[in-house]
């Protein structure tokens, strides 16, 4: 990455100033640090968490410019995202993947049009395929990366290239039988907006499927003033709890069918890998933590991070089996018939 060449820089950021949940304008300071992650910038970041008590929404205010995107997104983001991923973490990611669907289509979804949003290569999009048995012409997906849109559009499926914010132009109103958005919506502008464009897209019934991060989840909290993987400084703009994305969920007239936790280990292995790198402060991208030199065995992304992995994994399956909340909620949810 850029930063193992040159010290990063500032980058221009901007203030939201109001709460896109409730429209509150008060707040209080929930977190803050550095892109610990990709360490593309030297901003000092934070989220706002709404103080209404109904509310609770977190934002990342200030947040970067538009005109950083291509800063905080470099051009390999997503093949460094996913290209480093071992053949091992890559066939339990799909067996995962089946029991999400397998537990997304148990709500008695038979879904004759799939939209996927940030589809990235397309391996929901095959999934459905192949589970549900729909042709390539009624499989939907919106991705950034326009080599990945080029590779789906070739195989047949229906790839979308633009961003979430401006899909909707390419969509028709009530068309959807399923939607799906993984670890996406922390993403935007205005994640309150697109629940409510995925209504609209949603045929009477349907349903629409969220995973994002859960602010109350353990590690969460135990990394809570900013070191927690979750708040993927300065990517991730807004972070709920089950109770802000059930409220999101139903002010765009969706009813809520059900929650259910995901494994988040790269949220544990993330925390873990910044405090050993960072140390507990979190002052700055200077590597003043216990031990920098242990942190690769928490990077979920390093060869070194593969025990890990398996470790955390199995440690949020079995949290989820007690009962316990993880750092990655699946929120479901169905358009009204009426
Ligand atoms: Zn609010």
């Amino acid at each position: 990455m850029a930063s193992q060449f040159a010290e990063p820089g500032p980058i221009a950021e901007h203030k939201v100033g109001r709460c896109f949940l409730c429209g509150g304008t008060a707040s209080e300071l929930m977190a803050a640090g550095y892109d610990y992650e990709i360490q593309t910038c030297s901003n000092k970041w934070q989220f706002l968490r709404c103080i209404d008590i109904d509310c609770g929404l977190a934002r990342l205010d200030p947040r970067p410019e538009t005109s950083a995107l291509g800063v905080i997104y470099p051009h390999d983001y997503y093949a460094y995202r996913m290209g480093k991923i071992s053949t091992i973490a890559l066939k339990a990611k799909e067996w995962l993947d089946r029991q999400k669907f397998a537990g997304i289509l148990r709500h008695g979804c038979k879904p004759r049009r799939y939209l996927d949003i940030g589809c990235g290569d397309g391996r929901y999009l095959r999934m459905v395929e192949t589970l549900c048995g729909l042709a390539k012409a009624d499989l939907y997906g919106v991705e950034l990366d326009s080599r990945a849109v080029s590779g789906l559009e070739a195989q047949g499926y229906r790839a979308i290239c633009s961003r979430v914010e401006d899909c909707g132009q390419h969509l028709e109103a009530g068309s959807f039988d399923l939607i799906t958005i993984f670890n996406v919506i922390e993403h935007v502008v205005d994640p309150v907006a697109l629940i409510k464009d995925m209504h609209a897209w949603l045929a009477p019934g349907g349903l629409v499927a969220i995973e994002t991060p859960d602010t109350s989840a353990l590690d969460a909290r135990l990394f809570a003033e900013g070191l927690w993987g979750g708040y993927h400084f300065p990517r991730h703009w807004t972070l709920f709890t089950r109770e802000s994305l059930r409220r999101a969920a139903e002010d765009a007239g969706l009813e809520l069918v059900a929650f259910a936790g995901q494994t988040g280990h790269s949220f544990w292995m993330y925390s873990l890998h910044h405090w050993l790198k960072y140390g507990s402060r979190g002052d700055g991208l200077s590597a003043r933590g216990a031990a920098p030199w242990l942190a690769a065995c928490f990077d979920p992304l390093d060869k070194w991070g593969l025990p890990m992995l398996v470790f955390f994994t199995t440690l949020d399956m079995v949290r989820h089996a007690c009962g316990l909340r993880t750092s990655s909620q699946l929120l479901i949810a169905r358009k009204k018939c009426d």
